[in-house]
């Protein structure tokens, strides 16, 4: 008997060790899981915070350009039109419209404003170099039609 209480006493030793080791494996175990989970976490705050300072940089980036936009956005910019030498017409070139132009000797000259430009697309003089000038968008640029004594004048835009 005395032998046998002994043994199992020993037994019981033993699986009180064991339990008190697994448990400290246990607990070492959650540790580092815990520590690998915040790693983690921190890794997700870290993409997270890059994430945010994109977001505030385009969010700057977009206000600043929009400020510039209107600070430094020209006034409207013009086009007066004029048959010999008489304005007969001032139009916003930031507004398409077309019109026919009645000039010198019954000539006619169709203008059109497109896009911030302006062009001549049909006009009834023999030589046509009103129609052949192309396109005209900055300030101080002009069609000139001398049979038709037609200027159309891109003005202001300063
Ligand atoms: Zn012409």
């Amino acid at each position: 008997m005395k032998g046998n209480c002994w043994r199992i006493g020993k037994i019981c030793r033993n699986l009180v060790l064991y339990y008190a080791n697994s448990t400290q494996y246990c607990s070492k175990v959650r540790r580092t899981g815990k520590k690998m989970m915040s790693a983690e976490n921190k890794h997700i705050g870290k993409k997270k915070k890059e994430l945010v300072l994109i977001l505030v940089i385009l969010a700057v980036s977009a206000l600043l350009y929009a400020g510039t936009r209107i600070i430094f956005s020209k006034p409207p910019m013009r086009v007066e039109i004029s048959v010999d030498g008489t304005v007969i017409e001032t139009l916003d070139l930031n507004k398409d419209t077309e019109l026919t132009v009645e000039g010198w000797n019954d000539g006619t000259n169709h203008v059109v404003i497109k896009d911030g430009t302006v062009h001549v697309t049909e006009a009834s003089c023999p030589d046509k170099v009103c129609v052949n000038q192309g396109t005209i968008r900055r300030t101080g640029e002009a069609i000139i039609c001398l049979p038709n004594r037609m200027i159309a004048r891109i003005t202001g835009g300063e």
